[in-house]
């Protein structure tokens, strides 16, 4: 299968902190790709890097045959909001919006009128157990809904590549698995690649492909299934 995001020879410093020495990974269409490593090992920036939020001091970003590291911010805005999806450690939802708003908001961003919009929003509240709360603003939403929401929120527009820092971090182990086997199954039905920053083996292994990060290089990589299928595990 074709790669749908890779980056080559990635550098990135902040002064005199190297957080990306000459990292690269490509990522397939549809493959979930989890990125593991200590704290400060650069995760976070390659994830940023690779999604079109910061931009690289070298090397070079490709979403599929488009080099997008060097784009202007508009082109790049426009393509960060219609090919990708996003969902951070806490929701980031507009806390004066109801929830259909807050997953409409991304396709009424590419021009759809509101009403389809949030009709199209509406049919994503049903798969991710949402039911009923379509026009709870986050506030009246617990932390494992709210963060169902910015899934739907992330989907909507169903990106190429979703990506994920720490999406399971503000919450409890439970709430945490529960969002983690939504995000990859429905992420999953659509085709979407994921992205995910996380530092839970647990999370992780819902991946078809972890990577260890460690000073800003790419160290180690392997298959979480047939890791489990070589020590005899069933999952
Ligand atoms: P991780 O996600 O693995 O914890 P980061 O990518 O957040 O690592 O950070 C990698 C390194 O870059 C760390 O040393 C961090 O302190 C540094 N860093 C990240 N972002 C910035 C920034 N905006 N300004 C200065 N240093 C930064």
């Amino acid at each position: 299968m074709s790669d749908v995001l890779a980056g080559y020879g990635l550098v990135k410093k902040y002064g005199p902190t190297t957080a990306l020495a000459g990292a690269e990974v490509a990522v397939r269409a549809g493959e979930l790709l989890a990125i593991m490593g200590p704290s400060g090992s650069g995760k976070s920036t390659l994830l940023h890097v690779l999604a079109g939020v910061i931009r690289p001091d070298d090397g070079r970003v490709m979403l599929g045959e488009e080099r997008i590291d060097r784009l202007g911010e508009n082109r790049l805005s426009a393509l960060r909001r219609d090919r990708f999806g996003f969902v951070f450690q806490s929701g980031q939802l507009l806390p004066e919006l109801p929830a259909e708003e807050n997953v409409a908001l991304p396709l009424m961003l590419s021009g759809m009128r509101r009403r389809d919009a949030v009709a199209r929003a509406r049919r994503w509240f049903g798969p991710l157990g949402l039911d009923g709360l379509e026009r709870r603003r986050p506030g009246q939403l617990s932390g494992g809904q709210a963060q169902r929401v910015a899934i739907a929120r992330a989907l909507v527009v169903e990106p190429d590549v979703v990506f994920a820092d720490e999406p399971t971090g503000a919450l409890d182990q439970a709430t945490g698995e529960e969002v983690i086997r939504l995000l990859t199954t429905v992420s999953r039905s659509l085709g979407s690649a994921l992205v995910m920053v996380t530092h839970d083996a647990g999370v992780a292994a819902h991946c078809d492909r972890i990577v260890q990060v460690r000073d800003g290089h790419i160290v180690d990589e392997w298959h979480p299934a047939a890791a489990a299928a070589r020590n005899g595990a069933t999952r």
